[in-house]
C-alpha cells in the first residue's frame, strides 16, 4: 500500500518478544542484499518494523509513506515468508518513489504501480525460495512470546533494526564481504562486520555464536 501521510495510531511498545528471533534475523540478512538486488536498489529508505501497523479501520501488514520515504512492516502473527513479501512490495514502492511514478491513485487496488509491487515482490520471493529453501519451514512470529526481532533484547545485541541500518551505511565492498560470510555460515564473523561497520559493541553472547 502507499500512503501520503502516515495514518493515525499505532501501538509500539517492546513489551514482548517473539522466540524466532535468531532465525528471523539471519533470514532477513539473506533477504536484504537478495531483494535490493532484484528490485535493483543501490539505497534503501528509512524501515521501521512494529508489532503492527495502521489502525482498526484500516489494518495493513506494510505501508510505504512517500511524504515521509518511510516504509512500515508489521511482524506480529506473520509467518515470515510474508514479512519479507511485504518488504519486497513496499521497497518496490520505494523505487517508484525515487523515480517520482507515486501518484494519488498508486495505493488503489489495481493501480499500476500497485499491481508492479505485487508482481515484483512475486519474482523477489522466488528467487528468495529457490536460494533458500529451508526458511520456508519457519513459523510465524508470534506477537505474545518473548523475544520480538525488531529490537536488541539487550543492549549491543544483533537485531532487524541493525542489519537495515548496516544495509544504510555500508560500502558494496563491505555488503559483499558480508554477504559471503553469510553464504559461508560464518555468522560470527558476519555479525562482528555489523558491530564494526555501525560502530556498537555487541553483546559476547551474540559473537560467539
Ligand atoms: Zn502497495
Amino acid at each position: 500500500m502507499v500512503f501520503l501521510k502516515r495514518p493515525l495510531n499505532t501501538s509500539m511498545r517492546a513489551q514482548e518478544f517473539a522466540p524466532n528471533k535468531a532465525k528471523f534475523v539471519e533470514m532477513f540478512a539473506k533477504f536484504l542484499p537478495l531483494a535490493m538486488h532484484h528490485i535493483g536498489l543501490k539505497r534503501l529508505p528509512k524501515i521501521v518494523f512494529e508489532k503492527n501497523i495502521g489502525d482498526v479501520h484500516q489494518p495493513t501488514f506494510g505501508m510505504y509513506v512517500n511524504g515521509e520515504h518511510t516504509l512500515y512492516v508489521a511482524l506480529a502473527n506473520r509467518h515470515p515468508n510474508d514479512i519479507l513479501r511485504t518488504i519486497a512490495h513496499e521497497l518496490t514502492h520505494f523505487k517508484q518513489d525515487t523515480h517520482n511514478e507515486l501518484n494519488d491513485d498508486s495505493g488503489t487496488t489495481g493501480s499500476p504501480e500497485e499491481n508492479e509491487a505485487n508482481a515484483v515482490a512475486g519474482i523477489v520471493m522466488r528467487h528468495f525460495n529457490k536460494k533458500y529453501p529451508e526458511y520456508l519451514a519457519q513459523k510465524p512470529i508470534i506477537a505474545e512470546s518473548k523475544q520480538f526481532p525488531q529490537e536488541a533484547a539487550y543492549p549491543g545485541n544483533i537485531g532487524i533494526m541493525e542489519l537495515t541500518k548496516f544495509f544504510q551505511q555500508a560500502t558494496p565492498e563491505q555488503k559483499q564481504m558480508f554477504k559471503e560470510l553469510l553464504a559461508h555460515q560464518d555468522k560470527k564473523s558476519a555479525w562482528k562486520m555489523v558491530q564494526r561497520v555501525l560502530g556498537v559493541k555487541l553483546h559476547p553472547s551474540v559473537v560467539s555464536q
